[in-house]
Formats: C-alpha cells, sequence, structure tokens
C-alpha cells in the first residue's frame, strides 16, 4: 500500500499543528512511519487519502460500536444542524437523551453532560471533593482518565508511549494530592487508605482497564473497592468513558452487579461527537451549580447536535440488546482464532479480553496490572502493527491500546483479520 499523499498531508500539519495531530497517540511515534490520513469510513471500513480501505479497529478509540457513519445518527445531525447547532439554552434533546441514560445505567439518578471524557473524570473529582470535603484521590498505575492535571500521574497509554507518565506543567501541589495505587492489588489500596486516614475524597477505577491495553478486574477486585470505599467514607467512581453503553448497556455497574459511587462516560454516549457525561444519585448531584456549590460549566454542554447523536446512538443500542450478544461472540471469536495461529506461529503472547475490548501483548506471562502489562516486546509489536497495515488492517500504533470491536464486522471481516495475523506472525 502506498501512502503518499498522508505523508504529504502529515508534513503540511507539521508546519501547523504541534507534531502534526491534534493528540498525540495519533502521530505513530510508538511504531514509527507516517500517520495515516482518513478520508471517509462506513462501518467496519476505512477509506484513506491515498485510496487505501482497512479494516478498522480502533473505531475513533471507542464510539463507533456500531460502526462508522451510522445512518440514524448522521441522519439525526444532519436534521438537527438544519435548526440551529447551539443556543446556551435548554432544549428538549437534553432532557430525552439523560432520561433514557438514567434509565439504562443501575445507579444513577441525574446526569450532567460535559464535552469530552477528560471534562467528565475532571468534574466527577471537583464533585467527589466538594461532598467529602476531602482533597486526596486513588487512581491505578496505567489508568487513563483524560488530560486534566490530577490524572497525568501515570497515567496509561499515550503518556506512556510519550515516555512522560508525570506531564511537565502540572505543579507538585496537584500531584500531591493524587495517590497512586497499582491496579488488581487491593492490600496496596487499603494500605493507602490507611496512611491517609480521612484524607481521601474518591477513589477513581477504570472498572475494566483499556488504556494500558485491556486488563479486566481479577475475581473481588472491584468488590474489594467498593467495601474499602464504604467503610472509609471515600466515594468510588467508576470511569467508564470507555466501558460505559460499551460492555453492556448499563456499563460495568451492569455486568459485575457492583455499585460506584460516581459514574463518568464519554465516547460511546456522543455517538462520535464530542460529548462526556458524569452521573450519580440524587444526594451527590446535587452537590452541583445551581443546586448546590460544586462549580461545573461549559459553553457548548448539551448542544443539540451531540445530543441527537448520542441519542440516536443510545436509542439504537437500548433496542436492540442482542448487540451485546453478537459483540461478545464476534469478539470471542476473534480472540480464539488469534490464539490459534499466534501458538501454531510459536509467538509468546497473551490475548485480553472483556466483552467487545481486547488486546494481545507479546508477553507469555499474564498482564494484570501496569507492571506485567509494560513487559510486552515492542519491537514485535511494531512489526505485528506494520505487518497488519500492509494487510489492510488498521489496529492502534502503541501496544498499550486496546481493540474496540464494532457490530458492523463481519465473520468474513474476522477471518480476513485472523487469516492476516498468521501471515504475519510467520515473520516474527
Ligand atoms: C478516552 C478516555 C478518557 C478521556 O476522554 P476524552 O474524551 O479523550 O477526553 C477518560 N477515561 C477513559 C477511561 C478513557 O478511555
Amino acid at each position: 500500500m502506498l501512502y503518499q499523499r498522508s505523508s504529504q498531508l502529515f508534513a503540511e500539519a507539521e508546519k501547523v499543528i504541534p507534531g502534526g495531530v491534534n493528540s498525540p497517540v495519533r502521530a505513530f511515534k510508538a511504531v514509527g512511519g507516517t500517520p495515516i490520513f482518513v478520508k471517509s469510513a462506513k462501518g467496519a471500513y476505512l477509506l484513506d487519502e491515498d485510496g487505501n480501505q482497512l479494516i478498522d479497529y480502533i473505531n475513533s478509540w471507542g464510539p463507533m460500536i456500531l460502526g462508522h457513519a451510522f445512518q440514524p445518527v448522521v441522519d439525526a445531525v444532519i436534521e438537527k444542524a438544519k435548526s440551529g447547532t447551539s443556543f446556551g439554552m435548554p432544549t428538549e434533546l437534553e432532557t430525552q437523551i439523560a432520561a433514557l441514560a438514567v434509565k439504562m445505567v443501575p445507579n444513577i439518578d441525574k446526569i450532567r453532560f460535559v464535552n469530552s471524557g477528560t471534562e467528565a473524570c475532571m468534574s466527577a473529582i471537583r464533585l467527589a471533593r466538594g461532598y467529602t470535603k476531602r482533597d486526596k484521590i486513588i487512581k491505578f498505575a496505567g489508568c487513563y482518565h483524560g488530560h486534566s492535571d490530577s490524572f497525568l500521574i501515570q497515567a496509561g497509554s499515550g503518556a506512556i508511549t510519550f515516555g512522560s507518565p508525570n506531564s511537565p506543567g502540572v505543579t507538585t501541589g496537584t500531584a500531591k494530592d493524587t495517590l497512586l495505587a497499582n491496579y488488581n492489588d487491593l492490600e496496596n489500596v487499603s494500605a493507602l487508605i490507611e496512611a491517609n486516614k480521612d484524607e481521601i475524597a474518591a477513589i477513581i477505577v477504570e472498572p475494566v482497564a483499556g488504556n494500558m491495553g485491556c486488563i479486566p478486574p481479577n475475581k473481588g477486585f472491584l468488590e474489594g473497592l467498593r467495601r474499602l470505599c464504604t467503610d472509609n467514607g471515600i466515594l468510588l467512581i467508576f470511569d467508564e468513558v470507555m466501558t460505559g453503553f460499551r460492555l453492556a448497556a448499563g456499563g460495568v455497574q451492569e455486568l459485575f452487579n457492583i455499585k460506584a459511587d460516581i459514574v463518568c462516560f464519554g465516547k460511546v454516549i456522543g455517538g462520535g461527537l464530542p460529548v462526556g457525561a458524569f452521573a450519580a444519585r440524587n444526594e451527590i448531584m446535587n452537590y452541583l451549580a445551581p443546586l448546590g456549590p460544586v462549580y461545573q460549566a461549559g459553553t457548548l454542554s448539551g448542544n443539540p447536535l451531540a445530543m441527537a447523536a448520542g441519542l440516536a446512538m443510545l436509542q439504537a443500542l437500548d433496542s436492540d440488546r442482542e448487540i451485546y450478544k453478537r459483540l461478545e461472540e464476534k469478539t470471542a471469536y476473534l480472540a480464539a482464532g488469534i490464539d490459534k495461529v499466534l501458538k501454531a506461529n510459536k509467538v509468546d503472547f497473551t490475548i485480553n479480553r472483556a466483552g467487545s475490548m481486547i488486546s494481545v501483548h507479546f508477553a507469555e506471562t499474564p498482564v494484570f496490572d501496569f507492571q506485567t502489562a509494560a513487559k510486552g516486546d515492542n519491537e514485535t509489536f511494531k512489526k505485528f502493527f506494520h505487518g497488519l497495515l500492509k494487510e489492510g488492517i488498521y489496529i492502534a500504533p502503541s501496544a498499550y491500546e486496546t481493540w474496540f470491536i464494532t457490530d458492523a464486522l463481519t465473520y468474513e471481516d474476522l477471518d480476513f483479520t485472523i487469516q492476516a495475523i498468521d501471515k504475519v506472525s510467520r515473520t516474527f
């Protein structure tokens, strides 16, 4: 495949955009080569500026769970745009999507819409701090909660890929209020709580981690966090920006039947437009302005275009719960196929999977936290990535990313992918 036009476009972009991209992982730094410029996408496929067609396993990093240019979302956005794209005033649409989200997700009474997952997580911890009147939070190494200051401490994929787990520009004052724990390690969390008695406002966690590859919680981990939070007056925040409306209609809370105190959303909830949201029971949400003292706002929050896209997406997911079964089956099929060919080709690897999230780590030891995820062989990953690209398959350009399976993928696409992986892994 040729990437002539992509290379030209990247060179032009680099002159006026730092690194040529508006979000770092897009730049291919971890794998080398030039980023591919997209012209259009439909269903499971991307069409790039050189006319190459690629099977897409990133899907805008998660939102396109039903495939690209999903017709009901496209129609809703076009129709809405005709009657104005933003008013900074309430619209009925906001109540409709809020009511549907509250119906689909367990344990929430109210939801506030923002413009990104970053904003959702940032606002959720401010709310937790205001509500508990405590300053510190616990986050897990390798978990990503967006790029706001408090979270850029061992922050998973993007930050790891660029060798700056702790970003310059985050003040020591802010960093000292973020305590770091190891994923799947309850004793570690317990010790942190002991050492910071009555100072911790919240524990924020990706309940199925997806930003150090896919790492499901060990049995008892989330239950343990719930118990520690309840016992110590700490709020449990599930960052479901990636997992929300993806692993189940009600997210991980539904999947594992565990109650979080605050839940953050993004990605799927916007159907591909910039949307984030955070939600909780009344008692907590009523702490937000204008009802309560914790301030949070947004000029474009809840704008009709974004809400129309999100509503069309949630309606599609709500009206056909079989989608989750199909996604599970397709992803299990893909995982089994990859497992078979990598074993046959004597590759050291571990496949992690939860529902429609999957990742392949080139390490033979189990991957259950950031340290074990970091053991993967990046040289093998680079060969894997570029080999697949040559075959017309686009996975995330970093070994720390999850693949997102969409309902638009057919079993032929999956077979084609498994065959390509067979071919590529023979050359390792
Ligand atoms: C993507 C992501 C975010 C950040 O969302 P943005 O919309 O990129 O700001 C936060 N948390 C998790 C778990 C994510 O996967």
